[in-house]
């Protein structure tokens, strides 16, 4: 990244080791890849969010976030990645929120307010590359 003023402001690199809380799930090295992960450990003042792509597999996941809510709202989104149909996930996840099982094949931001427990989630197939989007407006995730 060239030096400039704001150059500070942006990252290019993932994070090299990120530390998450121990219900937060763990993430396959075969079958996703952490592009950017920031926070304001890594930006001071920034918060939390997270991108994730999740590859094509058969193998079974089990990288789901146990049950949890949080004291400040979050999104969640999975986007499909075919050029000619953006909505299509090319991917079947099931999105549990207050308990209720969301099956999801479309692509979707989900809002979670504060407070309202969510996960697990699941990823039962996947036939394309799937990205995936997270925030929290707070300095840390948790
Ligand atoms: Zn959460």
């Amino acid at each position: 990244m060239a030096k400039s003023e704001h150059g500070k402001y942006i990252i290019t690199k993932p994070r090299k080791e990120v530390e998450i809380p121990a219900w937060a799930g763990n993430l396959s090295a075969e079958r996703s890849t952490r592009m950017f992960y920031l926070d304001s450990d890594v930006i001071p003042g920034a918060f939390y969010v997270e991108v994730v792509w999740f590859w094509p597999t058969d193998q079974k996941d089990d990288s789901s976030p146990e049950p949890h809510s949080h004291d400040v709202d979050e999104v969640i989104g999975f986007f499909g990645t075919d050029p000619k149909d953006l909505n299509d996930l090319g991917a079947e996840i099931e999105f549990y929120i207050d308990g209720e099982r969301n099956l999801m094949r479309e692509s979707f931001l989900a809002f979670i307010p504060a407070g309202v427990k969510h996960c697990p989630l699941n990823i039962l197939k996947i036939t394309k590359p799937v990205f995936h989007f997270a925030t929290i407006p707070r300095k840390n995730y948790g």
